[in-house]
């Protein structure tokens, strides 16, 4: 057996590569994590944890708004940007150095710097050599910017957190999770935002209904939506930019943000010329186990272009470290995946939409609600909270929950648990719910529309 450096070489120290390099080391394992840019990759660094921030941040705006209804009098508010960046920047350094003191002190060695793979167990950093019973291949994905004439004024998420001040006027590019959440941060700290998508509906793939609720709801909040209509070109224009679409309309801007998906960051990592098949878009091709077509490189997270959010890429790291390592072969389970768009308002979604459901299982029942939540009785804000319910017809199962509205992200959760253990409508029926909330709702739904 040869002698190897180490048991597990990693390249990528985000979400998944991290919970993969502890665990294996927790098992006993000798275990290297290579890292170019940032510990905790995208989610930590230019991802969810700084989104989510910013969200809230945003989320004042309207509170402010609505406290006049409580009784509330407020004086004169400003948003001071630098305070809120460099406080953001402050808790990201600190999340920076709590992945350095996880892996270290789970017994992993870090090394900094580009790690390239030069053949099925060796890696090279900086021109010293690596061997490895095992290459972990953990990069994540990179933001997507089509080759539209003076795109390259446009920023991407990856700059969006650093901004040096609020820009004015916004345009986004795109409908999907990162377009719509951009837009209420933007929006919610002031700033007049225009989101340009090439559909009809944001948010392809979602429930259809939730996609036209959220579309009509953004709008409602103040986002100019742009459906049906690409941008052509982008031009420089004094300070500002000016983005000429193909309805010939313009629309200057300040800042003009591409957030039009992310694909895999495979490129000039050496993979092909190890033999490892990546497919048309880039991303390593795995089989269940996360193993690619290298008996010795495995791939997790955005890398492989199977689900792009972060627990699953931590799921996916857990299972290679329990397979290889512990001694238990360990498959993700995607089905029942819960997610949520953190946009304004909030939408959480778990299982099958209403037309998926009906191709699978043919006869469903749907129950719907829409509400005015209490809250808004006295803000006097016009915004209705939206659930439905995707039922089983035959065997009662509910198999899928999806809501538009406030605090969907979390209540989605525990949902997620339900769909899991394959509950049926009579058991959400049975639970007493939690009065007065938005989300004993989900257990009140009483007629099938
Ligand atoms: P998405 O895939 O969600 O959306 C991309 C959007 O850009 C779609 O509306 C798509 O339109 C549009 N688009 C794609 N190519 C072009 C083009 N050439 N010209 C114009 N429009 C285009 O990607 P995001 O960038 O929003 O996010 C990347 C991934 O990150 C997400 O898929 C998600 O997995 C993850 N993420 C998760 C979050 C969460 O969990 N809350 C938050 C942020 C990101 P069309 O629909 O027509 O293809």
């Amino acid at each position: 057996m040869p002698d190897y450096d180490f048991d597990l070489f990693t390249i990528g120290a985000g979400s998944g590569g991290v919970r993969a390099s502890r665990m294996a080391a927790s098992f006993g394992a000798r275990v290297a994590v290579a890292e170019e840019r940032y510990l905790g990759g995208t989610c930590v660094n230019v991802g969810g944890i700084p989104k989510k921030l910013l969200v809230y941040a945003s989320e004042f705006g309207e509170s402010f708004a609505d406290a006049a209804g409580f009784g509330w009098d407020l004086g004169p508010r400003h948003l001071d940007w630098k305070r809120l960046i460099e406080n953001k920047n402050r808790e990201i350094a600190r999340l920076n150095g709590v992945y350095r003191r996880l892996l270290t002190e789970a017994g992993a060695q870090i090394i900094e710097g580009r790690a390239v793979v030069a053949d099925p167990h060796t890696v090279t950093i900086g021109g010293r050599r690596y061997t490895a019973k095992y290459i972990l291949i953990a990069t994540g994905s990179w933001p997507v910017v089509p080759g539209v004439p003076g795109a390259n004024l446009a920023i991407t998420s990856n700059e969006a957190f650093f901004l040096e001040r609020r820009p004015e006027r916004v345009v986004l590019v795109g409908g999907g999770y990162i377009a719509l959440e951009f837009a209420g941060i933007f929006h919610g700290m002031g700033s007049q935002v225009t989101l340009v998508h090439r559909g009809a509906k944001v948010l392809r793939g979602f429930d259809e209904e939730l996609r036209e609720v959220l579309g009509r709801e953004v709008a409602k909040r103040g986002v100019a939506l742009r459906l049906n209509s690409r941008i052509e070109r982008i031009e420089k224009i004094g300070t500002g930019l000016r983005a000429h679409l193909d309805s010939h309309e313009t629309i200057e801007a300040d800042l003009m943000m591409y957030a039009t998906g992310r694909a895999p960051n495979t490129r000039g990592l050496g993979l092909e010329a190890a033999g490892v098949k990546l497919d048309e878009h880039g991303a390593v091709v795995v089989d269940e186990y996360s193993q690619s077509s290298v008996a010795s490189i495995y791939a997790i997270g955005d890398c492989t272009d199977r689900v792009m959010l972060t627990p699953v890429a931590i799921a996916e790291g857990r299972a290679v470290a329990e397979t290889l390592f512990n001694n238990r072969p360990m498959a993700v389970d995607y089905a029942g995946i819960p997610s949520a768009v953190f946009s304004q308002p909030n939408l959480g979604t778990v299982g099958l939409t209403e037309d998926e459901a009906r191709k699978q299982f043919g006869e469903i029942v749907v129950y719907r609600s829409t509400f005015r939540p209490l809250k808004h009785t006295l803000s006097g804000r016009d915004e209705s909270t939206f659930m439905k319910l995707v039922v089983d017809k035959k065997t009662d199962r509910v198999l899928g929950c999806h809501m538009i509205g406030a605090d969907a992200g979390e209540m989605i959760q525990g949902l997620a648990v339900a769909l899991k253990c394959n509950a049926t409508k009579a058991q959400f029926d049975a639970t007493i719910g939690i009065h007065p909330t938005a989300a004993e709702e989900w257990v009140t739904m009483r007629t099938a529309s």
